[in-house]
This record gives C-alpha cells, sequence and structure tokens, in this order.
C-alpha cells in the first residue's frame, strides 16, 4: 500500500452576519480539508487548524515527502515531515499543515484494518459524548449582553448543559455579558468564558475576580499565548481555572505551557497539535502534568470525527469511581457545510453526540458539498 496522491478542498462560504472574537473578524468561514489517495483506492480525509490557503500551500510543499510512502507508517512519516521544516516550522502552520495529513493517515489505517481510530488507539471507553456550545461571538449591529443572553438561553432550551461565550473586547461590557448569561441561562447549566488573548494580564485578573461568583467553568486564553509567565499570573491571582493550548502546537509547545504552570486545563486540537500521532504524546505529557485535557474543535464535520475518535479512546483521568469524561466543543456559529461535507451529520440529541464506529474516522465524505463550497477561482 502506497500514497499516491495529496489533495487539499478549501471550503468558503461568506456569512449573512459577520461575528468577531478578541482576536479575528469573521466575514467569510473558511476550512481546509485534505484527502490521501492511496494506491488501492483507499482514501483518508483530514482538516487542518488556522489559515486555509497557508495551511494548503505547506501540506503541498509536505506532499512529495509522503508520495509512494506507506501510509501507515504515521510515526515515521510524521518524524521526516516534522525535521523537513523543523528549524523554521517548529510550531505553526509547519504543524497545523502537518496535522491535516496525520489526521487522513490515521482514517486511511482504520479503514485498512476495518476499526475505528479509537480502536488503532487503544480502544473505546465511551460511545458517545457531551457537548458543550461554543457560540456568543460579537455580531455586527447588536447589543452584545441581550444578545448573547438570548443566545445562551437557546443553547440551554437545545438540551446543552454547558456553553462558552465570547469575551475579551472591554472588561466593564464583558461583566455585563457574563451576569446576563448566567441569568439567562441559570444556575445549573455550565458557563466557560474565552477571552482570545483580548486583555492584558490586569485585566485578565480583574476579570476573573469580579465574575468568578458566577461560576465559571474555565477562563480561557485570558492573555497572549506567548506569556507562560502572564498565563501564570492569571492562574495565581484570580480564582477561575485557566484554559488554553489550540494555539500551541506540538509536544514541545505544550510542554512549556506545563512546565510554566500555565494552565489548569490544557485544550489542544487535533488538527493544530499535530494530529492523532503528536496529540497521544501530549495527552500523556498533560497526564504527568495532572492537569485537564479538553480538546479545542473550530472545522468541519472531519475534524469533529476526529475529535469524537479522540475521546472515545480517552482515559479517565484521575481514575475514580465517576471519572470525568470528556466534552465537546461543538461550534453553534453560521457555517453551512460544517455538517453538509459529510454524508451522515454529526448533530448532537439533546446535548450529546453519538461517536462513529466505522472504518477510520468513521465517516464519508460528500463530494457535492466540496464542490459547491469550493472558492470562485478554484472551479
Ligand atoms: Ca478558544
Amino acid at each position: 500500500m502506497k500514497i499516491d496522491a495529496i489533495r487539499t478542498h478549501l471550503l468558503e462560504h461568506r456569512l449573512g452576519t459577520a461575528f468577531q472574537s478578541a482576536s479575528a473578524r469573521f466575514d467569510h468561514r473558511r476550512h481546509l480539508l485534505v484527502e490521501v489517495v492511496c494506491d488501492d483506492g483507499t482514501i483518508g480525509w483530514g482538516e487542518c487548524l488556522g489559515p486555509s490557503t497557508l495551511n494548503a500551500a505547506v501540506v503541498a510543499a509536505y506532499a512529495p515527502l509522503f508520495i509512494g510512502r506507506n501510509p501507515l507508517d504515521t510515526e515515521i512519516l510524521w518524524a521526516e515531515a516534522y525535521n523537513h521544516l523543523r528549524d523554521q516550522g517548529m510550531r505553526g502552520l509547519a504543524v497545523t499543515a502537518l496535522s491535516g495529513i496525520d489526521i487522513a493517515l490515521w482514517d486511511i489505517k482504520g479503514k485498512h484494518f476495518g476499526v475505528p481510530v479509537s480502536v488503532l488507539l487503544g480502544g473505546r471507553v465511551r460511545e458517545e459524548v457531551r457537548a458543550y456550545a461554543t457560540g456568543s461571538f460579537m455580531r455586527d449591529g447588536v447589543d452584545r449582553v441581550a444578545d448573547i443572553a438570548a443566545e445562551v438561553a437557546g443553547y440551554r432550551a437545545e438540551g446543552f448543559d454547558a456553553a462558552k461565550i465570547k469575551i475579551g473586547f472591554d472588561v466593564a461590557e464583558d461583566i455585563r455579558v457574563i451576569e446576563a448569561a448566567r441569568e439567562a441561562m441559570g444556575p445549573d447549566m455550565g458557563l466557560m468564558i474565552d477571552a482570545n488573548h483580548g486583555y492584558d494580564t490586569g485585566e485578565a485578573i480583574a476579570l476573573g475576580n469580579a465574575v468568578a461568583h458566577l461560576d465559571i467553568g474555565w477562563f480561557e486564553e485570558p492573555v497572549v499565548p506567548e506569556n507562560m509567565t502572564a498565563y501564570r499570573a492569571v492562574r495565581d491571582r484570580q480564582p477561575i481555572p485557566v484554559a488554553g493550548g489550540e494555539t500551541w502546537h506540538g509536544r514541545y509547545a505544550m510542554g512549556q505551557a506545563l512546565d510554566a504552570e500555565a494552565v489548569d486545563i490544557l485544550q489542544p486540537d487535533l488538527a493544530g497539535v499535530g494530529g492523532f500521532t503528536e496529540m497521544r504524546r501530549v495527552a500523556d505529557q498533560a497526564m504527568l502534568a495532572a492537569v485537564r485535557l479538553v480538546p479545542h474543535v473550530w472545522g468541519t464535520g472531519v475534524h469533529i470525527a476526529a475529535a469524537l475518535q479522540w475521546m472515545a479512546a480517552q482515559l479517565p483521568d484521575p481514575v475514580r469511581p465517576a471519572p470525568r469524561p470528556p466534552i465537546l466543543e461543538f461550534d453553534r456559529t453560521e457555517n453551512p457545510f460544517r455538517q453538509a461535507v459529510l454524508s451522515t451529520p454529526l448533530e448532537h440529541v439533546e446535548g450529546s453526540v453519538a461517536i462513529p464506529d466505522g472504518p477510520g474516522l468513521g465517516i464519508e465524505i460528500d463530494r457535492d458539498t466540496l464542490s459547491r463550497f469550493a472558492p470562485a477561482q478554484d472551479t
């Protein structure tokens, strides 16, 4: 079995209403799928987190290293590709692009052996996960306080028992948004806050202390992701557990964050951290540091499927009679191709998502959707 080709598929949709986090404005949704084709006809699918056209260029640069090689050699191929760009690419796009290829190789490996990726990872601890709703961005032309209160009330009505809202814009207004969200969702629903590194250290500490009484599950990306000292200061000087990791790629970045005791909750993204191959190492790092692992997810159904396979196999840690299960980040913002790329959508039922048990990622791709959402210049 040999790899014949590596292709990328850029998907694009212009949003009806633009929205923004503290770090990025979205007037389009753009995501990149990776397709790895083998000489026996087996096809694997992956996805890259981050700027799609740049990821596509790096995937294309990696492709010659993989063509003609055995797709089952996931560790060997990962190490060779990583070392190929290591001197200039130890983090960032070099790793996010490799992540998409690696996920596709694990999809192929599962299909080859006729088992889901979760079985390759060591076995299925669970067949479904609870999802938490991610949304509540700042939308153009609306009052954030009322808008986000209504949004989280909607998630509650849909059956979600936790939601994450976007802050990091302005401390005073963000506090009002968090208060309104808690009021709208009631006392029993989980509420997490995500600043997308919009605060300086003092602002993050002030906000954390101001809203801690509202039972906040975690405070995500409070400060810039380059500064572990700032992360540690936020942990030390306000009571909400600190989360981060979606911008840290590979074991060395994760190791630096853990060594600095920067987070209570580590959030590696399969499509950014280096795929399943590197995620296994990062999970071991988190376990050694006694830090909770909650994967970050922001992409299409391919990305969701990969996260689900990971979480199926994610071991209870710490072990106890009723260990805390992993929870799935479930993006609720506008994206018409998120589920349409899959022949069978991975939707939630009352806040729970079943984990596919078919070979590989357990999904089939709808190629009509790939054509329909391809950018105009590529068709
Ligand atoms: Ca985030």
